[in-house]
């Protein structure tokens, strides 16, 4: 099947804007860096999972599905977005949390994506790590013994479906560039359950575009994250009939910026969350784009991007857990 004939529901603002960011390039004295805005993607306050959802919730319906049912980390953008859509469709909204993030602070218990998630009108569950699993099995079970029709949608929404999203997103992104007279040679993007990244690459691969998709990893290594996006890209090639080979080189995750896990700072995030808000007045987020900005500063300052690359920092938001890491920026100055 082509890409158009996927149902899909619209749920997200696009296109995203597509900006330079003129005072970190000068800053940097490195590449012309570019953003693209999916932390405007609407959908309670945007991020990259409004354009998964698009095509996640489309099957959702397909199926005759009543009920949304996913898990993610306790401040899971993903969680909050799914949220949003259920009650934009009058679903209802089942959230699986395990406390993957050793945080306990009172604004990460509450306040964040998990104020927006109960304001959306979704149930919220945090089990202990080692019962998330069985956590979304009972919960499916009882939902479908209350006679509920749930639709379980993996963490971060990284199925083949929900990277079409991103498949159509570098479509979208072409047209901005040809608009503008940009010929992007790297992308930057944080991998995390790698539907994103993936989509991206498979986008791409089909046009013919030879930019090199830099993912940096917020969680785990490269040598789990690198074959996690390349059957996720080849599956997404799958789907849409594409015969194009994917060439092993062509998946790049950088592991080095993860610090000591998943949702946990690092001072390389706090150096670019501030260093990017006081030069463009433009917010990251503490667990994705501010890691994954640290690895673009570091790619810069060590040479490996020179002056005369066009980079797209992929801004895939996360705004709304800043919130929640009040205290770590606090702290910081
Ligand atoms: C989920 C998320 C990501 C990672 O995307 P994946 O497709 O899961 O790799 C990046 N940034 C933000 C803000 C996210 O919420």
């Amino acid at each position: 099947m082509k890409l158009a004939e996927y149902p899909r529901t619209p749920l997200a603002h696009l296109p995203t804007p597509l900006e330079i960011l003129p005072r970190l390039t000068a800053f940097l004295g490195g590449p012309r860096i570019y953003v693209k805005r999916d932390d405007q993607t609407g959908l309670a306050m945007g991020g990259n999972k409004a354009r998964k959802l698009e095509y996640l919730v489309a099957d959702a319906l397909a199926l005759g599905c009543d009920t949304l049912l996913t898990t993610g980390g306790p401040q899971s953008n993903h969680a909050r977005q799914t949220a949003a859509a259920a009650a934009r469709l009058g679903l209802s909204c089942e959230l699986v949390l395990p406390r993957v993030v050793p945080i306990s602070t009172p604004e990460y218990e509450r306040s964040g994506n998990i104020l927006l998630d109960r304001l959306l009108g979704a149930n919220l569950e945090f089990p202990p790590v080692t019962q998330g699993a069985a956590a979304i099995d009972t919960r499916r079970e009882q939902l479908i013994a209350a006679g509920k029709r749930p639709y379980f949608i993996p963490t971060g929404g990284s199925t083949p479906l929900g990277a079409l999203g991103y498949v159509r997103a570098v479509d979208e992104l072409f047209e901005q560039a040809r608009a503008e007279r940009i010929d992007f040679s790297h992308v930057v993007v944080p991998t995390g359950s790698g539907g994103t990244h993936a989509g991206i690459l498979a986008g791409l691969l089909m046009a013919g575009h030879s930019a090199e998709v830099h993912g940096i990893a917020v969680s785990g290594t490269q040598r789990e994250k690198a074959p996690l996006v390349r059957n996720l890209t080849e599956q997404v090639l799958q789907l849409l009939d594409e015969t194009t080979p994917l060439p092993v080189d062509r998946v790049r995750v950088d592991d080095r910026f993860v610090g000591p896990g998943y949702g946990l700072p690092t001072p390389a995030m706090l150096d670019a969350v501030t260093l990017v808000a006081r030069l463009e007045g433009l917010l990251l987020d503490p667990v994705y784009t501010g890691k994954a900005m640290a690895g673009l500063i570091h790619s810069v300052r060590s040479g490996q991007l020179s002056a005369t690359d066009r980079i797209l920092f992929w801004h895939t938001g996360g705004t709304p857990a800043l919130f929640a890491y009040q205290d770590i920026f606090a702290r910081f100055d």
